[in-house]
């Protein structure tokens, strides 16, 4: 067990928060209330089991296809598949609303590559927000078109433009991009798009999170009209709805965000007193607790995040870091060394940990308390997955060292 007195009793949920922003003097700086983050998680024999209107046979699929989903030993479509294949396959445009780990990859490959195999639709186009998102993606993609004459290339930054240039000259069915790298290849580097007929937004929420919006939109500037859309987000905010009438025509919308990830995750807060240092002490007194096999550990800046992985592995502990100012491939070996288990935790930034599909992951630690609750919601929906019960916990400063804005001309 993690240390009991450092942490909050149970129950906490009615207690006054400890930072209420009307005893804050200077600019305000909207914190999440700690109390959010302690939460008794659903046991998880109280779910009622998801039964499927489909068996993946009934859709219809090509047989290669169905060969490949049969040999990856798929049986049973996700709720989101099962909404959404159907709708996909007739060709419409489709709003899926779902988080990672449901299963929405499959939802939009799956019928995407059975209409290329019925020459029904040509070339598609996914956009996603981050290069281990689109790693992700193309490697499932490659299961399920083994043996197919289909094949896929990643657009993402961080990696050798000539290498990608020349994988595009080769006509593949399917670009897995990051918007950035893309744009920049059509206005730099002469690449045209005007022949895929399906795009695919996945993680839209994130991709606009981000700022991409003006890149999506000058990518799809250079799109045909007449073309199949598929539009995947954790979340509708005012922005992606104004996107979604922008771009899509009489969509479907298949939801499955039910109650979040978050139901089988027990949730709590470590107090500290003091600032970094103390929260230091506090992690590797927590990270010797066997109990914390598979941590991910989320830091606020990319900085921080590098200093306090150097800072572990100085102290002998086995920690990989992960964040944008990283190479790709040191990205991907700290991935793969965190998932294979060769470090005990993952230090990463909320936009570096964005998409992954982590199986496993035993404890999510917020070093810093995350600035929106949604990203809170994101984080700790890392753990507790696959009908696992996990545990997150947030860390929460006395000194209100990462709480408190900075006053004009005051001293903090
Ligand atoms: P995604 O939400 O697409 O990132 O998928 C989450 C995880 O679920 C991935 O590891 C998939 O390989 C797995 N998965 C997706 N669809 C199915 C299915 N129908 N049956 C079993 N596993 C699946």
């Amino acid at each position: 067990m993690y240390p009991q007195s450092s942490l909050s009793g149970r129950g906490r949920k009615g207690a006054r928060p400890m930072f209420s922003s009307k005893n804050r003097r200077g600019p305000q700086v909207k914190s999440i209330d700690p109390n959010k983050f302690i939460n008794k998680a659903t046991p998880i024999i109280e779910e009622t089991p998801f039964v499927p209107e489909h068996k993946f046979v009934d859709f219809g699929f090509d047989k290669r296809l169905q060969f490949n989903i049969d040999a990856h030993g798929y049986e049973h479509p996700t709720p989101v598949q099962d909404g959404a294949i159907p709708y996909v396959q007739e060709g419409r445009d489709l709003i899926g609303l779902a988080n990672t780990g449901t299963g929405k990859t499959a939802a939009f490959l799956l019928p995407t590559i059975h209409r290329m195999l019925r020459h029904e639709v040509k070339r598609c186009l996914i956009l996603v927000p981050t290069r281990e998102l689109a790693i992700q993606i193309e490697e499932e993609f490659r299961i399920f078109a083994k043996g197919l004459s289909l094949y896929a290339t990643l657009v993402v930054g961080g990696a050798s433009i000539n290498r990608q240039l020349s994988q595009l000259a080769r006509k593949p069915q399917f670009i897995v991009s990051t918007p950035g790298r893309l744009k920049d290849l059509l206005e730099n580097y002469g690449q045209r798009i005007d022949d895929f007929d399906v795009l695919v937004l996945d993680e839209a929420d994130r991709m606009l999170d981000m700022g991409f919006i003006r890149d999506i939109r000058s990518i799809m500037s250079n799109l045909r009209e007449e073309r199949q859309t598929l539009f995947l987000s954790a979340t509708i905010t005012p922005d992606i709805e104004q996107l979604i009438t922008t771009i899509l025509k009489d969509p479907a919308t298949v939801s499955v965000r039910k109650g979040e990830t978050s139901s089988h995750v027990e949730q709590d807060v470590v107090r500290v007193e003091g600032g970094k240092e103390a929260k230091e002490e506090k992690l590797v007194e927590l990270l010797s607790g066997p109990e914390f096999k598979k941590v991910l550990i989320f830091g606020e800046t990319k900085w921080g995040v590098q200093k306090l992985a150097d800072r572990l592995n100085q102290r002998g502990l086995r920690v990989a870091a992960i964040h944008g100012n990283k190479s790709q491939s040191q990205r991907q070996k700290a991935l793969n060394d965190f998932k294979s288990e060769r470090v005990q935790a993952l230090i990463a930034t909320d936009v570096a940990a964005r998409g992954l599909d982590i199986p496993n992951v035993s404890h999510v630690i917020n070093f810093d308390a995350p600035k929106q609750y949604e990203d809170y919601i994101h984080r700790i929906g890392r753990t507790g997955r696959a009908g696992q019960m996990g545990m997150a916990l947030t860390f929460v400063t006395s000194g209100a060292a990462s709480f408190e804005p900075p006053r004009p001309g005051g001293r903090r």
